[in-house]
């Protein structure tokens, strides 16, 4: 045996388990396919709700972003071209933001570092499994070099995870022909700790705020217009910028490069095979449109921990059948839920047919009357 648990896969979903698991004193080897270097922008910034950010303060990762992290207190969510839209406030929920968004490579950045100090967790790079075998009260792997075992394997390898082929779990999803670019801009004008989702035919634009008044830009559209704007000059691509942004944000200045993202959604069948358990995108890769795909993963994180550490404090294997029952039964619904949830939203919002664009703007006002629905949402966002 080479270690209690062993995590294939280490980006954000692996390293955060590793945090949690390491920190509860469990020994952990992460097996991850790409060399060892330090991350780099992708673009991207995870919005951390503040569920996630409560599970990783418990695995002595928050002190290590929230320096890099700047809380969300608002949301505006409209639909573009209309006069409908939506306000959430957090204070109307209780004191603490809905969320904190960080980049993502300095997240990455911040589980390393945490890992470092964790003598009981190890990260193999460069590392291929080649074939994963349960045999009775252990899981053995098969590596380009060496072999490895241990009671239980999480799969944390992303949507086109080995894992999950390699035991046979099939999944279901689809393309939804829309492509994400994401950049960073900085602006004139302070963002209050607000984020502001417009909804638009080619799928949602979002600004999110981030630190050192700057703020994050998700802009989804159709594949062939987000292809034609990734060839523009960062002049012209500026100009179409600002025609979205509006002037909220008073003069905006494009400071990374843009980088695109097609969207999928994809969802596996079943979490668990004997002695092996799926995790984040692995299990669950949604559209990004409520920036809830990592938290989800957290969602998984927290479960398994939980699981896994009851059982090994009374001496007893942490791949048990039972374990991974209680872990599906408890993450299956709440995910297929969300699926669901963001799956609709994706529909409802991408689409400019005109009964369904008047049934969508009817809705946005009936809500904004229903403050218990608008609290509802707002839980939801925060993961409690
Ligand atoms: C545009 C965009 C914006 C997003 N915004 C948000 C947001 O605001 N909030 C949010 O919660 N989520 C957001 N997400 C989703 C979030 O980025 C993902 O859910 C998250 O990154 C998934 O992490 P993961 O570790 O599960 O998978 P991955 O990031 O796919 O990592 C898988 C890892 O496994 C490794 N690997 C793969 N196969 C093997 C193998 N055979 N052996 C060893 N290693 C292997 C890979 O090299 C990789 O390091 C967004 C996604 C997109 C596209």
């Amino acid at each position: 045996m080479d270690a209690d648990v062993i995590i294939i896969g280490g980006n954000h979903s692996g390293l955060s388990l590793a945090a949690c698991l390491g920190t509860a004193g469990l020994d952990v080897l992460v097996l991850e396919r790409g060399a060892k270097k330090q991350a780099r922008f992708d673009g991207r910034t995870l919005a951390l709700s503040f569920r996630s950010m409560q599970l990783l303060r418990g695995a002595g990762v928050g002190h290590l972003i929230e320096k890099d992290a700047c809380p969300m207190r608002d949301i505006r969510v409209a639909d573009q071209g209309s006069t409908a839209y939506l306000d959430f406030h957090s204070r109307d929920v209780g004191d603490e933001p809905f969320g904190w968004i960080v980049e993502n490579h300095l997240f990455h950045q911040a589980l390393n570092r945490r890992l470092d100090a964790l003598k009981n967790v190890r990260v193999m790079h460069s590392t291929v499994v080649k074939t994963m075998e349960c045999d009775g009260p252990l899981a053995h792997l098969t590596l380009s070099k060496g072999r490895l075992a241990a009671p239980l394997i999480v799969g944390a390898d992303g949507r086109n995870s080995f894992c999950r082929k390699a035991a046979g779990i099939p999944a279901y999803g689809w393309n939804y022909r829309q492509t994400a670019i994401a950049c960073v801009i900085s602006h004139s004008k302070p963002h209050h700790n607000g984020a502001v989702e417009h909804f638009q035919p080619g799928g949602p634009f979002a600004t999110l705020p981030m630190t050192k008044q700057r703020s994050s830009i998700i802009w989804t559209e159709k594949p062939a217009v987000a292809e034609a704007l990734m060839e523009m000059s960062a002049a012209v691509f500026t100009q179409k910028l600002e025609s979205k942004v509006e002037d909220w944000l008073g003069t905006i200045k494009l400071i990374s490069r843009p980088f695109s993202y097609p969207l999928t959604l994809q969802h596996a069948k079943h979490y668990t095979a004997p002695r092996l358990v799926l995790i984040g995108d692995a299990a669950h890769g949604i559209h990004p449109i409520a920036g809830q795909g990592f938290n989800l993963g957290m969602g998984d994180i927290g479960v398994l921990t939980e699981e896994i550490v009851r059982t090994t404090r009374l001496g007893l294997d942490p791949g048990h059948p039972d374990i991974l029952k209680r872990y599906e039964k408890r993450r299956k619904f709440d995910n297929g839920n969300m699926v669901l949830m963001t799956d609709g939203l994706v529909r409802l919002f991408s689409n400019a047919i005109p009964p369904v664009e008047f049934a969508r703007r009817f809705g946005l006002g009936a809500m904004q009357q229903m403050p218990p629905l608008g609290r509802f949402f707002m839980r939801t966002a925060m993961g409690i």
